[in-house]
């Protein structure tokens, strides 16, 4: 009975299986190949969008920070500069002005830093592979991830909290896995992730906040930009001990450091 059912029906199911079949592979590689054909003429122009600022960002290095007036030296940090795609970080309607030697706005009043800051800070705080770094103002992100390929872990604060939702998000699509983003007031730091080997403050308070002091290892560095808004100095602090060694590195202007409740630190 079995047999007779599968002998009677086999070769008439096999021919609308084999028929059936094969138009369906017909129909499935026409739409295949249409996609392809529609994926690679889109592909294109992206690509070529995503080339224009590839060839930017090579100008920006040579230009803005390994030229002699610039002085930028340290192989990694030129490295992340130009490999860390800043466009990604900076709104829509300005992305075409991501490579340009100034800063841009980021929303809610605040600035993703010019390029040269950027680099200058970080060759300043001397990243190391094994070090765990703290970050204040984490803004666009941008910071955050150029350290990210330069260090262990990256600890980064901010205090307006669309600003940290959006760069965690965009962080975690670009693949910076070893940032961890937190809203909050940096002015405190991040006392359960401490001692940190680094901290860099990308805001400006009246003077250096002491937690952030105390959450530094012995031997850690700190930059940080200290003073009024016209009135600012780039500090590289080394601590020793009790001691705090002090050096005025650069004169620059970075938004000033708030506190909850938008008022700026006392
Ligand atoms: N590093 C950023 C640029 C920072 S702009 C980047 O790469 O894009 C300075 C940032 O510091 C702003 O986003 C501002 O909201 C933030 N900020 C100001 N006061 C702060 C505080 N007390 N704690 C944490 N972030 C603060």
């Amino acid at each position: 009975m079995f047999e007779r059912i599968r002998r009677t029906h086999s070769p008439q199911a096999t021919r609308v299986g084999w028929s059936g079949q094969s138009r369906v592979l017909r129909v499935g590689r026409s739409l295949a190949l249409w996609f392809s054909l529609l994926a690679t003429s889109l592909a294109a122009p992206v690509r070529a969008v995503e080339d224009e600022y590839a060839a930017a960002r090579t100008r920006m290095v040579s230009e803005q920070l390994r030229a002699h007036w610039r002085g930028i030296t340290h192989p990694g940090v030129l490295q992340a500069m130009a490999t860390v795609p800043r466009h990604e970080f900076v709104p829509l309607p300005l992305r075409r002005y991501a490579y340009d030697d100034h800063p841009l706005p980021i929303g809610h009043a605040q600035t993703i830093s010019q390029p040269y800051v950027v680099a200058f800070m970080t060759e300043k705080l001397d990243p190391k592979p094994a070090d765990r770094v703290l970050e204040i103002g984490t803004g666009s992100g941008y910071q955050a991830a150029i350290l990210s390929g330069l260090v262990k872990e990256v600890f980064s604060i901010e205090i307006v909290e669309p600003l940290a939702r959006r760069a965690e998000s965009d962080l975690a699509r670009l693949g910076y896995r070893n940032v961890r983003v937190r809203y909050g007031d940096g002015y405190q730091g991040w006392p359960e992730a401490a001692p940190f080997d680094a901290i860099i403050v990308t805001c400006a308070p009246d003077h250096v906040p002491q937690p952030l002091v105390e959450q530094l290892r012995d031997g850690g560095r700190m930059i940080i930009p200290v003073g009024e808004l016209d009135d600012q100095q780039l500090f590289l602090l080394r601590k020793r001990g009790a001691k705090l060694e002090r050096e005025s590195v650069l004169p620059v202007r970075f938004v000033p450091m708030t506190r909850p409740g938008g008022k700026p630190a006392p």
